[in-house]
């Protein structure tokens, strides 16, 4: 092993195993397999204790060691360590005996759990050679891109769907990034992406870079066992897109367990899509170890992903830890929302509904046991689409700036707000 790659051992194949070098390159020659970052558990376990964790940082990088970087972080000091809130007014609606929300909705800088990702990517893009960086988006991590690329030096191109929100498609433009939107789905964006990767010289942080990017994910599953006091939860509720996230938060419990970072228990992950774009959950619960492709229509955008690049990772995933995935309507999302907002003073996008909303239901039908305690992952901020929620959160009461025109408004409405 090179020692200048740090815990890196090399990009080796999840179908065969071939190992290759730790340059930007994600498939496998041989069977087309993705390929992932192997590190030498053996060395990252002779130096990594919860003592040495604790007087980091408090921040994704306290856990370098299990972070595809060679050297230090470049991009993205101050990104993760989001709060994990104990919600006991949430868990009481729901009707669970304990609940806590990983708050990536205040992710920095970019409010969602994509600067993990993103601030990864960008770290290993340079230590790569490369000055210009790119993605394809649903939004959270062009915005992502844009705004770490912006503050770190680099050119910077995203590609969008052209019909996002309005809020995810300024959050890309103000940073200077070259937002490209395509009239077409996701997965016609990033099919279009795959064929730039090719034949321009640019690090496509969730293309030829997917190997060293998705591994930030893990992050937030070493935040929440740390922050549970070096526990893993019994249940862990993530929302999916390409499956990515899903799949990296067990390889996260996997690792801090093989570390002795914490005593090997038994858990289950669940996965939660929109009914509207639900390739995964959709062959979860017909029992199948392979999804469908889907032409997405939900107001989870951020989601929308017919083509799922992880999704059959995903299905193992939840197979082999017992979980079970679930998916809401558009209604039930808002809802969500709603019930996150007021129980607990968290305003999440649209993938937050769905958490929620899939939570919900899990709880009520048993497949998570009400004596039992669940996490939720949070993932992105209700201020970037407000276009889901305008017109179903209820207007302001206008009146006169007069102490009696408000009087009256009291006596004649019932004015008592609705989390009281
Ligand atoms: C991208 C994204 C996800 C899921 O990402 P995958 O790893 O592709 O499953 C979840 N929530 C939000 C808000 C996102 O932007
Ligand atoms: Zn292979």
């Amino acid at each position: 092993m090179d020692k200048n790659d740090g815990y890196m051992k090399a990009l080796k194949c999840r179908e065969c195993g071939r190992e290759y070098p730790l340059t930007a390159t994600h498939v496998c020659e041989f069977d087309f397999g993705p390929l992932e970052v192997a590190y030498d558990y053996d060395r990252i376990r002779r130096s990594l204790t919860p003592a040495l964790i604790q007087s980091r940082p408090q921040n994704m990088w306290r856990y370098r060691e299990l972070l595809p970087l060679a050297g230090d972080p470049t991009v993205g000091f101050k990104v993760g360590f989001t709060p994990l809130i104990k919600a006991d007014r949430l868990a009481k609606r729901l009707g669970i005996r304990e609940l806590w929300i990983k708050n990536d909705t205040v992710n920095y800088p970019t409010l969602s759990f994509k600067d993990r990702v993103v601030s990864v990517a960008l770290s290993r893009a340079r230590e790569l050679g490369f000055t210009t960086v790119a993605c394809a988006s649903t939004g959270n991590l062009a915005n992502s891109v844009a705004a770490n690329a912006a503050a770190a030096g680099l050119r910077a191109y995203v590609f969008i769907p052209s019909d996002l929100e309005q809020g995810k498609i300024v959050n890309s433009l103000i940073y200077g990034a070259q937002v490209i939107a395509i009239k077409g789905h996701y997965d016609e964006v990033n099919r279009l992406c795959a064929e730039i990767a090719g034949k321009f010289g640019w690090a496509f942080v969730n293309v030829n870079m997917r190997p060293y990017y998705a591994e930030g994910s893990k992050s937030m599953g070493y935040e929440i066992m740390e922050q549970l006091e070096w526990r893993i939860p019994r249940h862990t509720v993530v929302c999916m897109a390409s499956g990515s996230l899903l799949t990296k938060i067990h390889k996260s419990y996997q690792e801090f367990t093989k570390l002795g970072l914490v005593t090997e228990t038994p858990y289950k992950i669940y996965g939660a899509q929109a009914t509207g774009c639900s390739p995964i959950s959709s062959a979860q619960k017909a029992g199948l170890d392979f999804f469908k492709p889907v032409k997405p229509n939900t107001i989870a955008k951020s989601l929308a992903i017919g083509t799922p690049a992880d999704g059959f990772y995903a299905l193992r995933t939840m197979k082999q830890t017992g979980g079970v995935a679930d998916d809401v309507t558009d209604d039930e999302i808002r809802e969500g929302i709603k019930l996150l907002a007021e129980c607990e003073g968290i305003f999440a996008e649209t993938a937050g509904g769905v958490t929620v909303g899939v939570a919900k239901k899990l709880i009520a039908s048993g497949k998570i046991p009400a004596d039992d305690s669940a996490v939720l992952c949070i993932t992105g901020n209700g201020l970037k689409t407000l276009d889901a929620v305008v017109g179903h959160a209820g207007q302001p009461r206008e009146i006169k700036p007069s102490l009696r025109e408000f009087e009256t408004l009291l006596a004649t409405e019932n004015l008592s707000p609705v989390n009281a």
